[in-house]
């Protein structure tokens, strides 16, 4: 006899679980989903440890029909799409019919809705994918479902799943993802006993703007811009933030094709060439895009959890995309508004307030914010104790060190001009002394940490529920740096203490890259990368700067630091550090050769 059977239907549908439902957050995504397609106008969601214990989510919308309240736990069973050629006009976010099979495979599930014409609601319980009861029950219009006991009978994946604070955070992400694209309708979530989200209808667009604002963050307040524009292709439409604010990490940009939140990286490739020019190294661009396009030319049956897409033409899209994203760049309020950045404090939130769309004034707290013409500090007299060979030497005969040099000058408050025994050599001060420190500094993490001042008035820094359970995680991998820090609220962190000779104002964008570097280091060469990456943003912001004039003493305790010339250094970012043009060179310009 042969061995091929074809698997029961409960099987098959735990198996197809296992590309729908990976954690509660992908569940949330499903039944957040279905309730916008079945209209709702509010959507209430309550989760106790994460989801993984039980999910309650509630909506307003049109509700079902006693026999689909028990055909929609069959596979396959969608009211959304009846043939192929409905993929052309789709409007919904559901087509599979594979969410609520699934969802009901892998836990206790209870499902009770009702339609307006109805008196009763039908109640349906369902465990393992196995129907045990179905009733009739009291509720209003809509649908109530509630997941309980999530994997239970699939212990293997109830291993994978992270800490109910690491899943609760990801299910915040999922409402903000929904709550940006959809404003006319009211989200509300509770994490345990705390509400962490509640945004009502926002039918004007100051309240669209202020959802926005809610979603993306407070500190884009008097960043952020409402932009829509078109080509007969392609429209743009969202937010998005001055490239004065910015993040480590892409998680600050949410990308929606045809309002469906998507993770694309040719997309997101697309705005960041768009920024190019105006956007610091290693920064991400902020906002809510969305791109609509042609359902035609879009398929969004390619992932399981549709959260990728294909396009017909993609380059077509990237080029319009491009287009009208560097129009707008190129042509806001913003590039004149950078003279005048003064801090001042944040306006008043709320509804019913007049939005000025200058981004000025602008919100005193916004640390992370980059400003044009930077504050250079005091002038700092580098410490003549590290005089260590930082730098190996490169190329044939003896080494040639710094202090062997005379010094000509500082040109342009920026550079040193010294002469060698056969070159005109040209340092850069600031990435010169980057680099010193740099290693200064990554060597005191593996000794006894990097030395720290207690701040006299310490600094309160506001954090995303992501970026706040990374600090209650982790926040002891700081101390080597530096930095002790005290979650404090549901919100707030308190900074007591920092690396020396860090300015405080510093403090902010330091931790906040660091917590999205450790919220990305689950690969192995993460940790290290982390490390080079704080210790690269102590030195930038400890060491000497562009622009800052050096008096002789000064120049001559730089040296002192760099020892030995390496031609090849760059400093952490990437710059070279020393430039040499031979005389000989020099001589060619005036024909003496
Ligand atoms: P899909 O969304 O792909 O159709 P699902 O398994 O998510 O598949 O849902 C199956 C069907 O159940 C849907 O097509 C819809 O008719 C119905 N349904 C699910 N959730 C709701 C809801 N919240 N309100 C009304 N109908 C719903
Ligand atoms: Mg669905």
């Amino acid at each position: 006899m042969g061995q091929i059977q074809i698997l029961n239907e409960i099987i098959a549908n735990q198996i197809a679980a296992g590309e729908v439902v990976e954690r509660p957050a992908s569940i949330v995504k499903e039944l957040i989903e279905n309730a916008l397609d079945a209209g709702a106008t509010q959507i209430d969601l309550h989760i106790i440890e994460g989801g993984i214990a039980k999910l309650v989510i509630t909506d307003n919308g049109c509700g079902m029909a006693p026999d689909d309240a028990v055909l929609c736990f069959s596979r396959y069973a969608t009211s959304k799409l009846r043939s192929m050629s409905d993929f052309a006009t789709l409007n919904s976010f559901g087509f599979r019919g594979e969410a609520l099979a699934s969802i009901a495979s892998v836990s206790r599930m209870s499902l009770t809705t009702r339609q307006a014409d109805t008196v009763l609601a039908t109640k349906v319980v369902v465990e393992g994918g196995r129907i045990l009861e179905v009733t009739e029950a009291g509720a209003p219009v809509g649908t109530r479902i509630e997941v309980e006991s999530l994997f239970y009978n699939t212990p293997a994946r109830l291993k994978f799943l992270k800490s109910p604070r690491s899943e609760a955070s990801a299910i915040e992400t999922i409402m903000r993802q929904a709550a940006l694209s959809k404003p006319a309708v009211g989200f509300r979530l509770q994490i345990d006993a705390t509400t962490k989200l509640d945004v009502r209808q926002a039918p004007s667009e100051a309240r669209q703007f202020e959802r926005a604002i809610y979603c993306l963050g407070e500190d884009t307040r008097g960043y952020l811009y409402p932009i829509d524009l078109k080509t007969d292709f392609l429209r743009l439409s969202g937010y998005v933030a001055a490239p004065l604010a910015t993040r480590k990490d892409s998680l600050g940009l949410y990308v929606y094709v045809n309002g469906r939140f998507v993770k694309d990286k040719q997309l997101v490739q697309a705005i960041r060439v768009a920024y190019r020019t105006i956007l610091e190294i290693g920064r991400h661009p902020i906002g809510a895009i969305n791109i609509e396009v042609d359902p035609e030319v879009v398929d969004v049956n390619v992932h399981p959890q549709k959260l990728e897409v294909r396009f017909s033409e993609p380059s077509r899209v990237q080029s319009h995309l491009i287009r009208l994203l560097s129009d707008f760049l190129s042509t806001t309020p913003w590039l004149n508004s950078y003279r005048d950045l003064t801090p001042s404090p944040s306006p008043e939130s709320g509804e019913g307030r007049s939005w000025a769309l200058s981004p000025s004034p602008l919100g005193g707290e916004g640390f992370r914010v980059r400003l044009p013409s930077p504050d250079f500090g005091e002038p700092k007299s580098p410490s003549p104790t590290s005089g260590r060979g930082y730098y190996v030497q490169h190329g044939l005969g003896g080494a040639e060190r710094y202090t062997d040099l005379r010094v000509v000058g500082q040109i342009d408050s920026t550079y040193l001009l010294l002469e060698g025994a056969r070159s005109m050599i040209v340092l850069d001060q600031h990435a010169a002394h980057e680099r010193v420190v740099f290693e200064r500094v990554c060597a005191q993490t593996k000794q006894n940490g990097v030395s720290s001042q207690a701040l006299l008035f310490p600094v309160s820094i506001t954090l995303s529920p992501g970026d706040m359970q990374t600090l209650i995680e982790k926040k002891d991998v700081f101390l080597p740096y530096g930095f002790e820090i005290e979650p404090f609220g549901d919100h707030q962190a308190i900074v007591k203490t920092t690396p020396a000779g860090l300015k405080s104002e510093y403090a902010e964008t330091i931790i906040k890259d660091t917590l999205s570097d450790l919220r990305n280091a689950d690969r192995p060469d993460a940790l290290q990368e982390f490390s080079d990456h704080i210790c690269a943003q102590i030195a930038c912001h400890t060491s000497i700067r562009a622009g800052q004039r050096l008096d002789n003493s000064e120049i001559l305790a730089l040296l002192e630091q760099l020892d030995v010339i390496d031609y090849a250094a760059h400093c952490p970012h990437g710059r070279p550090v020393v430039r040499a043009i031979p005389f000989t060179e020099i001589a060619q310009w005036f024909h003496r050769t």
